[in-house]
């Protein structure tokens, strides 16, 4: 559904990622681990269109999209800071997608409410970014993203600046929702215990390299290298 073929990316001399091959399958959440600055994050923009390959080619829903922008990929992104625009509510935060979409009101009002609903936050539309939480924010935000049922959904760090308690219901309600809407996402975290808890396979990458995808059982069970082995080592 979202597949990756033979990617490349260089920033100048710097190879960053390396012939990188990926098929994520409809439905499927798959988190990227690996050591700062193996290329996660990379990997994310270029699906989002954020960023172009030096080569390869990219495939959504079968059709290639390497050469379209972020607008044009049916892609929603869901950030460690909230992104929330201060001077809005919240109803309007999360309708605002919908507006430049040009739909009517009503509809909006509906759908907003709705979002609203699935993140548990029930009658927050008036209020504004700086009467609730951060875990309220982060909630909000996954409600804007939701509310535009996009494709696929991008996640990067998205709970890193949340506290433990919050960062474990919230990857809770993530997944909830992400298995109720099927939705193809891909979730970039440093916390392996995160990666381990949302997803349907956890991808391993170093140096711009992927190293071992599977369930997180079959990376414990059958770690395809020493490198694999002693990473997956270090978080117990
Ligand atoms: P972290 O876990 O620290 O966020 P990461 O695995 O997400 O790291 P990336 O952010 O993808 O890593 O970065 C991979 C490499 O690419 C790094 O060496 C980084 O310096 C380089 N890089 C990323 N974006 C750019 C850019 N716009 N220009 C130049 N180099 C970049």
């Amino acid at each position: 559904f979202v597949e990756l073929k033979g990617v490349t990316k260089r920033f100048g001399t710097n190879t960053v990622l390396e012939n990188l091959d990926l098929a994520i399958p409809q439905g499927h959440m798959v988190t990227l681990l690996g050591p700062s600055g193996c290329g996660k994050t990379t990997v994310l923009r270029l699906v989002a269109g954020l960023e172009k390959p030096s080569e390869g080619r990219i495939y959504i829903d079968g059709e290639d999209v390497t050469d379209r922008s972020i607008q044009q990929r049916d892609i929603c992104m869901v950030f460690q800071s909230y992104a929330l625009f201060p001077h809005m509510s919240l109803g309007e935060n999360i309708g605002y997608g919908l507006k430049m979409l040009g739909r009517p009101k009503s509809e909006i009002r509906d759908r907003v409410n709705e979002a609203l609903a699935l993140v548990d936050l029930e009658g927050f539309a008036d209020r504004y970014v700086d009467q609730i939480s951060g875990g309220q924010q982060q909630r909000v935000a996954l409600a804007r993203a939701l509310i535009l049922k996009p494709k696929v959904l991008l996640f990067d760090e998205p709970l890193s600046n949340l506290d433990a308690n919050l960062r474990r219901s919230m990857r809770e309600k993530i997944r909830e929702l992400q298995q109720q809407f099927n939705i193809t996402s891909l979730y970039v975290t440093h916390d392996q215990s995160e990666a381990f808890a949302v997803s349907d396979s956890v991808l391993v990458m170093n140096k711009g390299h992927i190293m071992q995808m599977g369930s997180p059982q079959a990376l414990y069970r059958q770690p395809a290298s020493r490198f694999m082995a002693s990473f997956m080592g270090e978080a117990n």
